[in-house]
Parts: C-alpha cells; structure tokens; sequence
C-alpha cells in the first residue's frame, strides 16, 4: 500500500491537517492502491503560492530549454510505459492494452509540445505606416489551476499539464479522487525530468472542496476543467461572476450512424469498440446507435452476438474485453439508469445486470447492456450513462438519422458508416459535434488535431493540438507595435 503525498513547491508533503483517503482497485474492491493525503484550502493556499512565486523565472524560461525538460519527461513516461498502464488497470479498471495506450498518449503528448517550445509561433505582418513593424507574439496566462477527471487518467492530466508549461504558465493541479496514484506518477516524470520547483504543484482532495476552492482561488487565473456537464457549468458560473477564463471539457451522448449501405460488420465493430471501449467510460463512448430501417434487424442481430461474447474481467487479465466500472456510485447509478431504461419502453436484448459470475463479484462489473427499440425521447438515449450500455436507434434515411443524433443537449462526437461519398458529405457537414468520424467509430481521436465539443459537452477553446489547440487555451495573443520613424505618425489618419 502506497502513501500518496501533494507536491507543492518541490516537495512531496502531506495535507496540512494529516488526513487521507484511500483509492482501491475498481476490478478488486478490497485492495487498496494508494493511501492519499486529503488536501483543505490551506493545501491549496500554499500551492497556489508557489506557482505564483515559480511563474516570473518560468515564462523567462527561454520556451525550447521548458521544451527540452518536457521532452525528458516524455521519455521517462516512456521508460515507465509498461508499470504505468498497469497501474492504470489496477487503479481505474481499464483493460492493460488500454491502459498502455492511455499511457502513450501522454508519451506522445510530450514529445509534441516539446517540440512546440521551438514553434510557439505568432504572426509578423506589413504596417499601413513606413518605419514601423508590428507582430503578435504568444504569452502565458499565469497560474492555471487544472482539474482533470479518471477515465484517462494520465493522458488527460498530460493534455493539459504538457501545452500549460511550454507556453510558460505555472500549474496547481487538482486530479480525480479515483485516480490520484496515475497522477502522481505522471507528476513525477516532470519533476524527475528537471522541472523548477513551484512550477507544477499537485494536490490531492474532493472535488467540492479542494476543486472548487482551486478555482476560484485569489492566486489563480485561468481554469481549465474536463470532467461531467454538472460540475463544468457550476465551475463556468463560478468563474464568470469572478471574470476568470475558464475552459470545459465535458460529457458527451455520441452516436453512430449505420446507414444501409454501410460494410455492416465492419459497423458492427465500430458500435462494440466504441459502445464497449474503456466500458463504456469515454466522454466520446459511442452510447447511441442509430441505424436505417432496411439494415436495423440484421445490425442488431450481428451487434448482439458479437457483444454477447466480450468477456468480462480484471484487465489484468489476459482476454479480457471489459473491464469493471469505476466506483460505487457509478455502478448504482449505471444500474438505476437501465431500468429506467426498461420503464420507458425500451427493449432489453443483452444484459442490464451486475456480474456475479467467477471473481467479478469482488468488484464492479456491469454485463454489456444493449437496449433495441429505443426513441430519441427517452432518457436512456439523451443522458450520459457513462458504462457499458447502448441504445440502438432506428431511422428512415439519412437526414432522420442526422436530425435523431443532433437530439441532445451533448455535441462532442459522432460517426457515419456508409459507402456514398455524398452521404459523407453530408454527415460531415450537418452533424451538430465537434468531431466526426467517417466509417470508423466514435473515439480514437489523435492529438495532432483540436480535441473538444459543442454544446453541453464544452466552452471555451480546446485541447491537443493542430491550429486552435491547446496553445490557443493556454497562452494569449500579446500584440507589439514599434515605430522607428522618429516622428509621430497616426494609423488611419497618415496614410
Ligand atoms: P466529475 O465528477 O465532474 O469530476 C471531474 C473532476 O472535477 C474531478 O477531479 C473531481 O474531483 C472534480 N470536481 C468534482 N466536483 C467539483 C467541484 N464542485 N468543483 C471543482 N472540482 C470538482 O467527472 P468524473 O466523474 O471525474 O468524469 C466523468 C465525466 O468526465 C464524464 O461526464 C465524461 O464525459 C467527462 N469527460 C469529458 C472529457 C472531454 O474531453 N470532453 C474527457 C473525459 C471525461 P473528485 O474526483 O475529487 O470528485
């Protein structure tokens, strides 16, 4: 059993008041992962202190030298890569494949915004005037406090971690209470990577508490959150009433589209990979599958029989296909959800129920839930479930089915299978979400391109990379005008 400390101003110290809290394996409730300090404001306080202390020698940091210790960090991400994806498995239940991709994710992430430290780029251009020269240049914002949620637990904290420190903001990080063992590991790459004390500051506690007080706190100026839509707005409300910029990124009820000339096997793995991925527990999950009239039968038939046979475990476990859900709360409400799911009218086909079956009482298993007959209306096809449960939608054509995934109050991403150039189209252009997916499934996305969603599922600018990435969320566009003419010239005027 671990003792999990905060690390604030390049120390690794427990909370203030002693107390802990523990994080358990979701596959194995009796085994505990780590014993973690349960940070309160005087935590967060002196967090904040030290970032603010770090920030003026950080962002004079020249940016390829902050580059240069991402790039190590990365490296020993990469070192670490095969212990930490079974950390995550042990800690946030996911199966290993997964956890090891999570974990080159953040590997990747690394390397990219290294290498952005000898980019950052910004814009020179002619003036109207002679003798004058103007360009915009990046700055950092300041102290970001970051708040990061569990189902990748060192991918996202690297998504927002990594582009913070190159562009020369100092960070207090706050990680899910679930996953606190993952981000400490990943914390720790950075600092035995080299990283100023002060410069990134963890600390561990409840959300409500710890979260909240994080982000509204004095010696903090830009928030950046991913986690679900109700503590996202709460956060949005609590930031805007202070003037504070703050980005979400938040749930999201994505669907797939099977159109009837769609290669339907190939639909069908799109629909189980996505639906059943990470257990249903990805903010892209695929929960909604919407499907023409003249294939729904054949679709759901295929759909049944293959995710009938996924196999449920510890994903520890060699051919595991699933693995638990991450807590209690989850599991009951996970549970509460499929039958409502049954009380509205929806068709159970395959599952709904806890596994008992072998070892997966010692943890929180769900069988993989498919409900069939399911209309846009109901509940079970407008909330996030966030498990293992999908709902099978029929449509009549094409822009039925667009108009059908556009129902609901999330925007984050959706898919169509089909084999008409023109149907792409336009799915591509009509589709209400941030991302789409042409004949592959809803999640996979790289970071080489904007992550994020309209809608419920996020505000503000976005995450990863590409042009309006994660630069454009944490540094602001400085803009210099220099006139060498040794006279006074007026723009608008003196032309
Ligand atoms: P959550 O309950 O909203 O928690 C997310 C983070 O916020 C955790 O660190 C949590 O701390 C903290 N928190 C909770 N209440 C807070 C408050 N009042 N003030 C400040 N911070 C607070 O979400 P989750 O269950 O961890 O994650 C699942 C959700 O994340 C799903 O909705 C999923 O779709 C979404 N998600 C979105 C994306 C995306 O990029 N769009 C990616 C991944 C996940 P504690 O753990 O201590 O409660």
């Amino acid at each position: 059993m671990e003792r999990i400390k905060n690390y604030i101003d390049g120390k690794w110290v427990d909370s203030k008041s002693g107390e802990t809290f523990r994080s358990n394996n979701p596959a194995n409730k009796g085994e505990v992962v780590g014993v973690v300090a349960r940070s309160g404001r005087e935590d967060v306080d002196q967090a904040a202190k030290a970032a603010q202390g770090a920030y003026d020698a950080w962002r004079l940091t020249p940016a390829p030298r902050r580059g240069e210790i991402l790039f190590r960090a990365a490296g020993i991400l990469l070192r670490n890569k095969e212990s930490l994806g079974r950390l995550e498995t042990r800690e946030m239940g996911k199966i290993l494949s997964e956890g090891l991709g999570d974990v080159q994710e953040a590997i990747d992430m690394g390397y990219y915004m290294a290498g952005e430290g000898r980019r950052l780029s910004g814009e020179t251009v002619p003036s109207e005037l002679p003798d004058k020269d103007m360009k915009s240049v990046r700055v950092p914002i300041g102290v970001f406090g970051l708040i990061t949620p569990w189902n990748f637990p060192i991918a996202i904290p690297s998504w927002k971690v990594f582009p913070a420190l190159i562009c020369g903001n100092t960070v207090v990080f706050k990680p899910s209470s679930d996953t606190p063992v993952c981000a400490t590991r990943f914390v720790e790459a950075l600092v035995e990577a080299g990283l100023p004390k002060g410069v990134l500051n963890l600390v561990h506690g409840p959300g409500g508490e710890v979260g909240e007080y994080l982000a509204s706190h004095p010696g903090v100026d830009a928030v950046s959150f991913t986690g679900s839509f109700d503590t996202g707005k709460r956060l949005e409300g609590i930031c805007g009433a202070i003037h504070r910029m703050i980005v979400t990124e938040m749930g999201g009820k994505n669907a797939i589209i099977v159109m009837d000339d769609a290669n339907l096997d190939l639909a069908v793995e799109g629909a189980l990979w996505g639906g059943f991925g990470t257990t249903g527990q990805r903010c892209t999950a695929a929960s909604r599958i919407v499907v023409h009239r003249k294939v729904y039968r054949k679709f759901i038939e295929k759909f049944k029989r293959r995710a009938s046979r996924l196999k449920l475990g510890d994903g520890l476990q060699k051919g595991t296909d699933v693995g638990p859900v991450i807590n209690e709360s989850q599991f009951n409400k996970i549970l509460r959800e499929v039958e409502i799911g049954k009380k509205e009218g929806a068709k159970l086909i395959l599952g709904g129920k806890a596994c008992q079956k072998g070892n997966c009482s010692e943890g929180y298993f769900i069988e993989p839930t498919v409900f069939v007959n399911v209309t846009s209306e109901m509940r079970i096809a407008r909330e996030e479930i966030f498990g293992p449960v999908v709902s099978v939608i029929e449509a009549d054509n094409l822009e039925d089915a667009i108009r059908i995934v556009n129902r609901t109050a999330y925007g984050l991403s959706s898919a169509i299978y089909t084999q008409d150039i023109n149907s792409s189209a336009v799915a591509e252009r009509d589709l209400e979400t941030g991302i789409v997916y042409i004949n592959a499934s809803t999640i996979g996305a790289e970071i080489q391109l904007p992550f994020g969603g309209i809608k419920h599922s996020g505000y503000g600018r976005k995450e990863a990379g590409g042009r309006g990435g994660a630069l454009d969320t944490y540094s602001r566009w400085k803009v210099i005008y220099r006139d060498f003419s040794g006279r006074l010239q007026k723009a608008q005027i003196d032309k």
